[in-house]
């Protein structure tokens, strides 16, 4: 196994494409090996994107937390009746906007539940608001689960309500709702949410008409690593045939506040060991991509900061008014001071450098 890892290794390194079944024999590596095959990724994340670690500023603003769905990962989202609903009108989106260039963010993020009375037009207009208020600001929003909740809402394709929303500020769209790109893990940790397919239809479709997207994994619940793999093999496909991803983001489960990990559905979240392996699989595997980002709000500093040496080039916000993972249990979420990215970054032999939404340093 060590000479066949080390040369499987070294044959990546020399440009071979890694295929899924050695992506899913990375995975399963449980001992010292996994420093070499971080090893690898770093030399990969070295040649590819240097030495810079980047990070963005930005502020999340959630616009309503009361949701139709019932994700069982989600500890964000309320049903009407719950305790801590909320909804913010034109007037709070314009002040949060308004903070947000005053902390002199480059992104707002906007990502919430979906609203029984929302439609396309509401999206929009939350999109008209915050460019009102902060037009210099790019805005980071929705996800392909919105794109298809607006357009059922609205009788529109898809396309046209990513047209409209263009149209209206959004400038690049998230890729969460991805969870795990495998019909048969989404039947059980969100059965409401759009299926594999339309996943990636509305992502292309994003990619066509000009709205770079990310693209994310939510793993350490109840998929296997056979199914990780399946979801960054589609990944890679996607990147092959349209290059509009901008970054690869695994987040890690955050179990605690969450139904699915009450009901003993789910695990208690991934280990550091796989934390690692997906940074470092991820960057060795998906060879299409440039940035592999490590999330800090959902595997904190520490554990970003060695996926920094795993694979990873990118530390993600600063965050200001997180509140999607701390809802799930996760602590110290809302806000993280870049000077703490800087010390960290420094002591793994990095600079850190500020970037925008689509990478360019700032
Ligand atoms: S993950 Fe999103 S769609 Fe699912 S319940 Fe939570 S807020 Fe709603």
């Amino acid at each position: 196994m060590k000479e066949l890892l080390q040369t499987l290794l070294d044959d990546v390194k020399n440009g071979h494409r890694m295929s899924e079944d050695e992506a899913l024999l990375l995975f399963n590596v449980r001992n010292r090996q996994i420093w070499e095959i971080a090893a690898a990724a770093d030399e990969m994340r070295e040649n590819r994107v240097g030495n810079a670690v980047t990070y963005v500023r930005n502020q999340n603003i959630n616009v309503t937390n009361l949701c139709v769905n019932s994700c069982g990962f989600c500890g964000f989202s309320k049903k009407p009746g719950d305790e801590g609903i909320y909804f913010h009108d034109k007037n709070e989106i314009q002040k949060k906007a308004n903070l947000a260039k005053k902390r002199k963010v480059s992104e707002i993020c906007t990502v919430s539940g979906l609203h029984p009375d929302f439609n396309a037009h509401s999206y929009c207009e939350v999109y008209q608001w915050i460019r009102e208020a902060a037009p210099d600001v790019h805005i980071h929003a929705s996800n392909p689960m919105e794109v298809a909740y607006a357009a059922k809402k609205s009788h529109m394709s898809t396309r046209e309500v990513l047209i409209a929303m263009n149209k209206a500020g959004l400038g690049s769209m998230c890729g969460t709702a991805a969870e795990i790109l495998v019909d048969d893990v989404r039947k059980k940790i969100c059965a409401q949410k759009i299926s594999t397919d339309e996943w990636v239809r509305i992502i292309k479709e994003a990619h066509a008409i000009g709205i770079p997207t990310t693209a994310t994994i939510m793993y350490g619940h109840c998929e296997s690593e056979e199914d990780r793999v399946n979801h960054l093999a589609i990944l890679r496909e996607i990147q092959d045939e349209t290059h509009g991803f901008t970054e690869f983001v695994p987040l890690s489960f955050i179990h605690m506040n969450t139904p699915l990990f009450r009901q003993k559905l789910a695990r208690a979240g991934a280990t550091g060991r796989e934390d690692l392996l997906m940074v470092a699989v991820a960057r060795l595997f998906l060879d299409n991509f440039k940035n592999i980002q490590v999330s800090w709000v959902k595997e904190g500093i520490k554990m970003a900061q060695l996926g920094l040496i795993a694979g990873a080039n990118d530390l993600g916000g600063t965050m200001f008014e997180e509140s999607i993972s701390k809802g799930a249990g996760a602590v110290n979420t809302d806000y993280l001071d870049p000077a703490e990215m800087q010390r960290v970054a420094e002591d793994a032999g990095r600079t850190l450098k500020r970037r925008t939404t689509l990478y360019e340093l700032v």
